[in-house]
Parts: structure tokens; sequence; C-alpha cells
């Protein structure tokens, strides 16, 4: 199959599968916009051409949010996209704050596909939070979870330094509206 194709069926499947599910800003954007934000962030801040990785980033809240399974989801895109799928899914029966040190544990072990993957959601989620924040997010909340997604990034680094760079640029425009230290 030609690679545009994976790339557009990953994207038209995870439109579906999201279909019902918005974003948490006050305009309650569809979640398929921050889908595709990952997967452009990949291709252009990263010049990723890799379609796999791309798929992966389409799916890549597929399992978390929508109830679909590993199996299922390897058995239509393939084990592959569905390992990179996995890497940066949470396992969701735990408690939210220890998902969330979990993250950070796991970010240097995850594979080099992954921590690309993982980096360009921070970039789009930060950039979220600072431009179009959860309506209901006190500016404390968004400046701590500033610092979180840079913890998840640092363990992140090193194999693609346009993502790096880029990842840096959205957290200088955040550590402008919300202070430094802390
Ligand atoms: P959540 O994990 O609940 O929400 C953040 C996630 O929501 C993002 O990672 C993103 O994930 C998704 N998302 C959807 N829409 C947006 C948007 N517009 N902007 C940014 N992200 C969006 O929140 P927290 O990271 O705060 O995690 C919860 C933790 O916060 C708990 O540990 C809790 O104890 C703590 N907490 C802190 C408070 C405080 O004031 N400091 C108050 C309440 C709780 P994805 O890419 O998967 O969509
Ligand atoms: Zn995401």
């Amino acid at each position: 199959m030609n690679e545009y194709v994976t790339v557009l069926r990953a994207l038209e499947f995870a439109a579906e599968r999201h279909s019902e599910q918005r974003r948490k800003d006050a305009a309650a954007s569809p979640y398929v916009n921050h889908l595709i934000a990952v997967a452009h962030i990949l291709a252009a801040a990263g010049s990723v051409n890799d379609s796999e990785l791309l798929a992966a980033a389409a799916l890549h809240d597929a399992v978390e949010d929508t109830g679909l399974t590993m199996a299922e989801l390897a058995e239509r895109f393939g084990p592959v996209i569905a390992g990179l799928v996995a890497e940066v899914t949470d396992d969701k029966s735990l408690p939210k704050a220890e998902r969330k040190r979990l993250q950070e544990e796991h970010a240097p072990h995850l594979s080099a596909r992954a921590r690309q993957l993982k980096i360009a959601d921070k970039i789009s989620n930060l950039r979220d939070v600072t431009e179009h924040p959860p309506a209901d997010w006190s500016f404390e909340r968004r400046r701590e979870y500033m610092h979180w997604c840079a913890r998840v990034v640092n363990g992140c680094r090193g194999v693609n330094p346009g993502l790096d760079a880029a990842f840096d640029d959205v957290y200088r425009r955040a550590e402008a509206v919300f202070g430094g230290r802390g």
C-alpha cells in the first residue's frame, strides 16, 4: 500500500473513533484537531517522513480514549504501528498522578520513534495549555503542566534536533506567560 494511504487511513479511522470527543478548551474543539497537529508537528518541525510514525501519531490516543483494544489496532494497522501506540499509551487503571509519574520514568526507555511522538504530543498540548487552555484550569495548574511536560520531554531528547528545538520554542512562549522557575 502506498505510504500516503497508510497515513490518511489512520487519520480517517482516528477521526471516526474520536468523533464524539472534544478538547478541553473553551471552544470545545474537535479532538481530531490535536491528532492532526501532532502528525503535522512531526512532519514539519521534525522532518519526519516515516509513514508508520505519522500513522501512529494519528492513532496515539485511540486506545487510551476510545475503548479500542491494542489487538483491534494491530489487526487494522499491523504490529509496528500498534506497538508505537502502545509505547505512548498510559495504563488507565492507574491513578492519574501515578500515570504522570510513570510518563517521566518511562520516557528515556522508549524507542527512538516513540520518543519523537511523545515530544510532538507535548508540543501540541503545551501550545494548547498556553493559547487554548482548559477553561477551568487555574494559572498555577497550567504552570505545573508546563513543568511536567518539560520533564517528560527531557527524557526524550537527542533523537530529532528539530523537535527538541520546537519544544524549546513552545516552552519559551509558555514561560513568558506563566513565569520561570517554580
Ligand atoms: P489532565 O491529564 O486531566 O489533562 C491534560 C491532558 O488533557 C493533556 O495532556 C491532553 O492529553 C488533554 N487535553 C485536552 N484538551 C486540552 C487542552 N485544551 N490543553 C491541554 N491539554 C488538553 O490534567 P493534568 O495534567 O493536570 O493531570 C491531572 C493531575 O493534575 C492529577 O495528578 C491531579 O492531581 C492534578 N491536579 C492539579 C490541580 C492544580 O490546580 N494544580 C487541580 C486538579 C488536579 P492528550 O494528549 O492525551 O489529549
Ligand atoms: Zn495526545
